[in-house]
């Protein structure tokens, strides 16, 4: 049945954790507020009910990269200022003038969209984007004016509307490197050469989760977090507690079997690992199609008070735990609860483990966790 299959295998999402996490940068960002950046299905969390959860622990503003997403908010019933920011030829500007979700706007998209605002007899909202250094999106300093002429020009016929200007970050999370400085003055640089030309902008945003929580000089008047309300660190050498927050989602599944074996063993394919001793073998129902990383060999698994570390190649259904050479009990282990991560309290495993296992960021080992796995919310 759905229960039993939830049981099996599921990630808890702590939606508790969500609004203690948004409260602490409210605290934080304050004067500023926070968008709650929910994209990817909220970092593999839920979107709807993290949107949901973050409104209502003082987020006042939700960002997503596709107007799909938005759009998929607005169907659940979510009205909050919504931004979406990364677009191609074919996206849908007519559905998210429609439903009123803001438009990120780099300089191509702004032909596209007044078409759509016309068509619609309603104004977009917009937010012009500048890149201030992380050569992905966003008009260049050189283009910039330009950008901000034309858009002007569609509001004075009452074609758009400039709700923002934003910039992303690219080296936040390395607080010392100078780089994140020079993006700040050329954001002020091309603030100033907005208000110039006449734009009177509801929110100027530039921060994410790691400048909002290092660089308070950052936070104009809205900062966009996502990896802090999930409750994971941006910085490397230091964890969740340390900057307060709570991880909100835990990975959990029961042992699938468990059984002893010889000296020698090989295990999984490419038979790398061997057992050291006789052994018991514990296997964990959890593999890369469940968004597990196949070169995360080496990663936790915890069963009660023990951490086992998984042995051998990560298959697509299955990985193996070595529960060592102490006797027959640990066949009893079947049926027992195996985490894979959760909210590291008791030295339990965390994301950032299967980060270090695999050779990636927290982010990454949330949002991969894939549909496969039962989202269930406490
Ligand atoms: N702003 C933009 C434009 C983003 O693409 C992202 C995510 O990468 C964020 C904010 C949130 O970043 P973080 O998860 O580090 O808070």
């Amino acid at each position: 049945s759905g229960s039993a299959t939830v049981l099996e295998r599921s990630a808890v999402i702590d939606l508790d954790a969500v609004r203690h996490n948004v409260r602490h940068f409210v605290a934080i960002a304050s004067p500023a507020n926070v968008m709650a950046v929910v994209k990817a299905d909220a970092y593999g969390h839920g979107a709807v009910q993290v949107a949901r959860a973050a409104l209502d622990a003082g987020a006042r503003w939700l960002g997503v990269a596709h107007i799909s997403e938005a759009l998929a908010l607005r169907a659940a019933g979510i009205d909050a200022p919504l931004l979406a920011w990364l677009h191609t030829t074919e996206s849908n500007f007519q559905a998210a003038v429609a439903a009123g979700v803001d438009i990120g706007i780099s300089g191509w998209e702004l032909d596209a969209v007044v078409a759509a605002a016309r068509e619609q007899e309603r104004p977009a909202r917009i937010h012009l984007k500048v890149d201030t250094g992380l050569g992905r999106n966003g008009a260049t300093i050189d283009q910039w004016d330009e950008l901000v002429g034309s858009a002007m020009e569609y509001q004075d016929e009452g074609l758009l509307r400039v709700v923002g200007i934003f910039s992303h970050l690219a080296v936040a999370d390395e607080p010392h490197r100078l780089e994140t400085d020079e993006q700040l003055a050329a954001f002020r640089e091309a603030i100033a050469v907005a208000e110039d030309a006449g734009v009177d902008t509801e929110v100027r945003h530039l921060a994410n989760t790691p400048a909002t929580l290092s660089r308070p000089d950052t936070h104009f008047d809205l900062v966009r977090v996502g990896l802090g309300l999930y409750g994971l660190s941006p910085f490397e050498g230091q964890n969740s507690a340390e900057l307060g927050l709570r991880p909100a989602m835990t990975v959990r599944t029961l042992v699938s079997n468990c059984k002893r074996v010889p000296e020698g063993q090989g295990v999984s394919y490419g038979l790398n690992y061997r057992t050291p001793r006789p052994s018991t073998l514990g296997l964990i129902p959890l593999g890369y199609a469940d968004g597990v990383p196949r070169v995360a060999t080496g990663g936790p698994v915890q069963i009660g008070e023990i951490t086992y570390p998984v042995v051998g190649r990560i298959a697509m259904d299955q990985m193996v735990i070595d529960l060592g050479g102490v006797g027959p009990a640990e066949a009893g282990l079947r049926g027992a609860e195996a985490i894979m991560f959760g909210d590291g309290t008791n030295g339990g495993p965390t994301a950032d483990d299967w980060a270090a296992a695999a050779g990636t960021n927290n982010y990454e080992i949330v949002t991969r966790i894939s549909p496969r796995v039962p989202r269930i919310y406490a």
